[in-house]
């Protein structure tokens, strides 16, 4: 007897982890600070009674793809939804990736691509952002041209950086891309503007939400993509497991976006508190840059990143340590929280940097 060997390639890769510890403050992973209000509760708890649990689900999710589809404009058929939008992306580098393929990022950017190219085999094409973290056509169009890849991958607003891509870089892209252009919008709701007004059905082009961020849904796992029904449709029929997103959580989602009221007042309050969060940290020792999402990156000036993110913990506060990734040396990343969250960050890091 004896176990198999994991794939080689996966045995030499590190894995995605976020640590958590118990601090009373938790500013670092891009929730929603508040749970999502009583009212949909309230409703799905009701749901969760009338669920039919001896019979599979609704393997295409047509009524969630319907509200979903109502919401964004587009028809049912241009909606793909799955677990998280991680789910999502693992489904489009099965579908459009995979060996002898490539998927370009543009870094430092949102670390699950890279990880999800591996798993699937997809060789990961890596460009690069300026020192000032923008993101220049110029270099867009060098990766496009040399590597040819299957598909490219835009963040916007992008993560870690928080800084949204101009429209005019999204659209070029889309112009000039040799494949398939993935617009991952993860927080668009905080940002001023979103690619899905390129979308048609003759335009390789996908756009990726969540319910993870905006709609305090992040233990639900659920998010989608909006595109061609070209792409959409081997989605569901090729790629996707069959019944894939449970019966109830096809109901959480629709009822969700009946407190889309609710949702759309507490992005303005967040971007408030980032306002909030980015004159303090104006008054600080630390470089910032501009977000267009629900959180900020910082460096210290002076201090050391590591230093700066033990002695928040110790203050009660949890950030996120990029201090020790590729390029981004010395920063650390903090998420928007309740007015009164993002005082406490604030003060303790007045009082670690003085
Ligand atoms: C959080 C995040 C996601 C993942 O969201 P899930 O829907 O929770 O899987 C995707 N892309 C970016 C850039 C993110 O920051």
């Amino acid at each position: 007897m004896s176990f198999p060997a994991l794939r080689d390639d996966l045995g030499v890769a590190e894995g995605y982890h976020s640590p958590q510890l118990d601090v009373e403050v938790r500013l670092n992973t891009n929730e929603s600070p508040l749970p999502p209000p009583s009212g949909f509760l309230n409703e799905l708890a009701e749901a969760a009674q009338t669920v039919c649990y001896n019979r599979y689900p609704d393997r295409q999710a047509w009524a969630l793809r319907e509200d979903l589809a109502a919401l964004h404009g587009v028809r049912p058929e241009q909606v793909f939804v799955a677990n998280g939008s991680n789910e999502v992306l693992q489904s489009v580098m099965l579908g459009f990736g995979g060996p002898g393929r490539k998927v370009a990022t543009f870094e430092p950017t949102y670390a699950m691509y890279g990880t999800i190219a591996r798993t699937t085999l997809t060789a990961l094409v890596e460009g690069e952002r300026g020192s000032d973290m923008t993101l220049s056509m110029q270099e867009v169009r060098r990766v496009m041209g040399e590597a040819s890849p299957e598909i490219t991958i835009l963040t916007s607003p992008n993560n870690p950086t928080g800084m949204v891509e101009p429209a005019e870089l999204v659209a070029a892209t889309v112009a000039e891309a040799p494949g398939l252009v993935l617009v991952d919008e993860a927080y668009a709701q905080f940002a001023p503007h979103s690619a899905l007004s390129l979308l048609d059905e003759d335009t390789p082009l996908v756009v990726t939400r969540t319910f993870s961020k905006t709609w305090s849904m992040a233990a639900s796992r659920l998010g989608y993509l909006i595109g061609p029904e070209r792409v959409v449709a081997p989605l569901w029929e090729k790629v996707a497991l069959p019944y894939h997103l449970d019966s109830l959580k096809q109901q959480a989602g629709r009822l969700a976006l009946r407190h889309s009221n609710e949702m759309e007042a507490r992005v303005v309050s967040i971007i408030k508190g980032r306002e909030r969060i980015m004159d303090g940290l104006a008054e600080l020792a630390v470089t910032t840059w501009p977000s267009g999402a629900n959180f900020v990156l910082f460096r210290p000036q002076k201090l050391e990143g590591n230093q700066v993110w033990q002695r928040l913990v110790e203050r009660g506060v949890l950030v996120r340590n990029c201090s020790g990734w590729p390029r981004l040396g010395g920063c650390l990343r903090v998420t928007v929280g309740t007015p009164k969250e993002n005082d406490r960050f604030l003060d303790a890091l007045k009082e670690v940097l003085a």
